[in-house]
């Protein structure tokens, strides 16, 4: 790794590289020592495996040959030895050394960065665990540990989980929409009724079902939040109190719930994604959700999954194409030009509103996003960010742009980089899509403005 030297103090340490944007963090002696000690401990955690594996395979060597019983009684031993000098449990060590062992053979590379301390154990079991669906194409796991290797470790835990919820079905789409099948038969409901007068409600059920409720019990609740004077209770509270109305069937009325829409689209950029956003239906959700779907899915000539805009969740074609297609559902299409890089991620360059209407009839792909209007290209003269540019930057930043942060932004402000009364235009350029909490410290100059570091 690359390594930085730190001023303070007579004796300098290096410290473990960080990623530019916050590379002036390392002055700080104290998180310098942090950042040392974090690797130190990935490091020691991955020789301390890495010695496991050892005695495991020194010790089935040792049985080479004999009986299949006999080695597994052998192996049983081993766990249990293991244990014994971890203090801990031998299911808890089993799964250890099954995910490392995985990792070691399957994603040599991200066992590499976990093993410098690029990488901490909870992204690289995460990448193991999702590497597991595609545990069975040779052809498949060095691309992802190689997308792993370069991203796994400029992203934290969170981060990775989006990832690689959205990368591997990308990676193998017909298995993914197989997988997505044969996970409808494990749904249920189960309310546990506890000692307090409360009762927990655990579910399993088809994020189609259930994406536009979490938007319209969020949004419902910011609302009334922000209309309340009381402000008595908090935003969770808020969301437990629609879902309750809504289990109870009040607080239906009003404007029709909206169901997701996809938004066709292709782009003179390749990789063409649309989003789209839900339509009312009586009795329904009324809430706004957009996904990001490729045109070849919403054709039926790929089964390319979709991703929702803020990247919380991923739709096997089939639900989307159900979902396009639905004459019941209001749609409103945007096509999303995308610059992607070869890990599976994009930055979303132009988006073009299409209408309501299902845009992929007759289309002409580049040359009808010629004629149109490139929303990123337009601007406002208004400090507020409304309308279509608000939705086009919202749909273009996806989450909050405080590096980390996965908030969504349909949850978040739209922020000037540089402030409306000093100068900065309402341009998608300079604004951006900021949580409510990083929104406060950019405003205190504590967030680096990108290509701004230290804070200005
Ligand atoms: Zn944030």
């Amino acid at each position: 790794m690359e390594a930085e030297q730190l001023g303070a103090g007579t004796k300098r340490a290096a410290v473990a590289a960080l990623p530019k944007d916050f590379a002036h963090l390392a002055q700080e002696p104290e998180l310098a020592e942090a950042r040392n000690q974090e690797v130190r401990i990935r490091r020691a955690e991955a020789a301390k495996l890495t010695a496991l594996l050892d005695y495991r395979a020194r010790k089935l060597q040792e049985h080479q040959g004999q009986h299949a019983f006999t080695r597994a009684a052998v192996e049983k031993a081993i766990v249990r030895d293991a244990a014994l000098v971890l203090t801990a449990t031998e299911s808890a060590v089993r799964r250890l050394l099954e995910c490392a062992e995985f990792l070691q053979e399957k994603l040599p590379q991200t066992w590499g960065a976990y093993a410098e301390g690029a990488v901490d154990w909870a992204r690289a079991q995460r990448i193991a665990q999702a590497a597991e669906d595609i545990a069975h194409r040779e052809d498949l796991l060095p691309v992802l540990d190689e997308d792993a290797k370069l991203k796994a470790p400029g992203m934290n835990r969170a981060e990775v989980d989006q990832w690689v919820k959205r990368r591997v079905p990308e990676l193998d789409a017909e298995a993914y929409s197989a997988r997505c099948e044969r996970a409808r038969s494990k749904r249920y409901v189960v309310f546990a009724h506890l000692d307090d007068g409360m009762t927990k409600i655990d579910a399993m059920v088809p994020t189609v079902s259930v994406a536009a409720l979490e938007r319209h019990l969020w949004t419902r609740a910011q609302a009334r939040i922000e209309s309340s004077a009381q402000g008595a209770a908090t935003l969770t509270q808020r969301v437990a109190d629609e879902f309750v109305q809504r289990l109870q069937g009040s607080g239906v009325n009003g404007p029709a719930p909206t169901e997701i829409v996809p938004q066709g689209a292709d782009s003179a950029v390749g990789s063409g994604s649309g989003s789209g956003s839900g339509a009312s239906r009586p009795g329904s959700v009324n809430a706004k959700i957009s996904i990001l779907v490729p045109a070849e899915t919403l054709l039926g000539n790929s089964e390319a999954p979709a991703v929702s805009e803020d990247k919380s969740f991923v739709l096997p074609a089939s639900d989307v194409r159900q979902i396009a297609h639905d004459p019941q559902a209001e749609h409103d299409w945007l096509a999303a030009g995308i610059r992607a890089d070869s890990q599976g991620s994009g930055e979303i360059t132009s988006i073009v509103p299409l209408g309501t209407r299902y845009p992929l009839e007759g289309w002409d792909g580049a040359s009808a996003l010629a004629r149109a209007v490139n929303l990123l290209d337009t601007s406002s003269r208004s400090r507020f960010v409304s309308g279509q540019l608000r939705e086009a930057i919202l749909t273009r930043d996806r989450t909050c742009q405080a590096h980390g942060c996965t908030r969504p932004a349909w949850r978040a402000d739209v922020d000037h980089k540089t402030p409306h009364d000093q100068g900065g235009g309402t341009t998608p350029q300079n604004t951006w899509v900021l949580c409510r909490d990083h929104h406060i410290m950019k405003s205190h100059r504590l967030l680096p403005v990108p290509g701004k570091d230290p804070p200005q």
